[in-house]
């Protein structure tokens, strides 16, 4: 027993929902969007910016290439403004347009509306054949269409998995994996099952759970929205009192009941806003179809506004769009500044274990370590020159080649006369690459109390 139409009962058990086909101007433009991004997301391993692939996640180097831009552990810290700013952004959006993540862009609603629904729909048949088949007896057929449909569901989820490892290690390093035996890359080949396990089992069967009681970001969307956000709505001034289409006093729902049946969330969008609602649109097209039939004007059910629906003024901008907008807008250009005061290297000091400094002839010896990390996504030449003509510094290397991302340490030896030194006294030695970007590596001198 339900209070609202949904796909989880009171009780907390689930009603398989079973959507019907719907056509229509939204669902065009949504399948171009969906089909637009899975092409994004298949592609952006095979495409190459400055020799590596555009997004490439080597964890296992601690390396990450992203549209050019190559990265390392150091840089974690950038994740945090890259994160509140997307954060940020998706706030606005949210307060401006409703769920319109949900609905357009989400890889939950791209991969099931995309992809396994419509395997569904090939094997199984419309809804109405797919409800009448499961009413009824287990035969040949039935079981013959609900097995090939979860062959192909664990054939895509095995391929998803396949993209995803490829984002971890590249596409010719999956290729390789592909072609060796299992056994030698054990961590990779658990991980793409286990990915391919999790995805067949979101895909094929916990389907718009996943959005109702488990996304987090479905649920904040109450309180991101107000009045003038943009959601999914029905106009129950137009609309109300239902009948037939040929009652006098009936409102312009005929109570058909066609935005019930296309929803994927299984929700009757009539009762208001409702948590389950992903904004896919759905709605809006099989209501507009009727309205067509009935030569009635489209839009009973439509993007607008609470305010709008009720009808009352729209505003678009409101104190608290401001506010998210500017929040969005300081989270990106933190992010910007962020990126850009990136360094294309990383030079730092570091000592040797043990007494940092030596006695000998009269000569006070401070033995260093320069840690240089190359941050470029190619391989680069760094030199090494003191800066300090007064102080003799020893240099372990005049300069070297690193391969992209990688480190190295060159052994310094600073020696200065016992009656020179004093506290605080330093020496310099820059690194510069080969673009010319160079830093002080300031050495801290140590040794006896003057
Ligand atoms: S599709 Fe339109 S006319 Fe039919 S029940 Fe829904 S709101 Fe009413
Ligand atoms: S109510 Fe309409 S917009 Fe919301 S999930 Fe259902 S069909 Fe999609």
């Amino acid at each position: 027993m339900t209070l609202f139409e949904s796909s989880l009962r009171t009780d907390g058990s689930r009603t398989t929902v079973h959507p019907a086909d719907v056509h229509g101007r939204f669902n065009l433009w949504r399948h171009v969007v969906f089909y637009g991004l899975i092409v994004l997301w298949v592609l952006l391993p095979w495409i190459t910016i400055a020799g590596r692939p555009a997004v490439f996640l080597d964890i296992t180097a601690r390396a990450f290439y992203l549209f050019g831009l190559s990265f390392n552990a150091q840089d974690l810290w950038l994740l945090f403004f890259g994160a509140t700013g997307f954060a940020f952004a998706l706030v606005a959006i949210t307060a401006m347009a409703g769920r319109v993540w949900c609905g357009w862009a989400c890889p939950q609603t791209v991969f099931l509306e995309g992809a396994f629904r419509k395997i569904e729909r090939l094997i199984q048949g419309p809804r109405e054949d797919r409800l009448r088949r499961n009413k009824g007896p287990w035969t040949v057929n039935r079981l013959a269409r609900i097995a090939a449909s979860h062959a192909f569901y664990a054939g895509l989820s095995l391929l998803i998995a396949h993209v995803i490892l490829s984002y971890f290690v590249s596409l010719p390093g999956m290729f390789q994996m592909i072609r060796e035996n299992p056994g030698a890359h054990p961590e990779a080949f658990l991980w793409t099952f286990g990915i391919a396990g999790v995805t067949y089992f979101n895909f094929a069967w916990f389907r718009e759970q996943f959005c109702v009681v488990m996304c987090p970001y479905g649920r904040l969307q109450s309180v991101l929205l107000d009045e003038q956000s943009l959601v999914v709505g029905y106009d129950t001034k137009r609309g109300e009192p239902r009948g037939k289409a040929n009652s006098s006093n009936a409102g312009d729902c005929v109570d058909c009941r066609r935005c019930v049946v296309v929803c994927p969330t299984g929700i009757d969008i009539r009762n208001g806003l409702q948590l389950d609602c992903l904004a896919c649109t759905a709605c809006i097209d099989a209501c507009d179809d009727i309205m067509d039939r009935l030569h009635r004007k489209r839009g009973l059910i439509r993007y607008d506004s609470f305010a709008g629906l009720a009808g009352s003024a729209r505003r678009f901008w409101r104190p608290r769009l401001w506010l998210y907008a500017a929040l969005a807008m300081i989270g990106l250009a933190a992010t910007s500044f962020a990126f850009s005061s990136r360094r294309s290297f990383e030079a730092n000091a570091l000592r040797p274990p043990g007494v940092p400094y030596a006695l000998r002839d009269g000569y006070i010896d401070n033995a260093f370590q320069i840690h240089v990390t190359n941050k470029q996504a190619q391989e680069e030449p760094f030199v090494f020159e003191s800066q300090s003509s007064e102080l003799d510094v020893t240099l372990g290397a005049s300069s070297v080649r690193l391969r992209a991302m990688a480190s190295t340490r060159i052994p310094i030896v600073v020696r200065i006369r016992r009656e020179r030194y004093r506290t605080g006294a330093v020496a310099i030695v820059k690194v510069t690459n080969r673009q010319g970007d160079f830093q002080l590596v300031r050495l801290q001198l140590a040794g006896p109390e003057p």
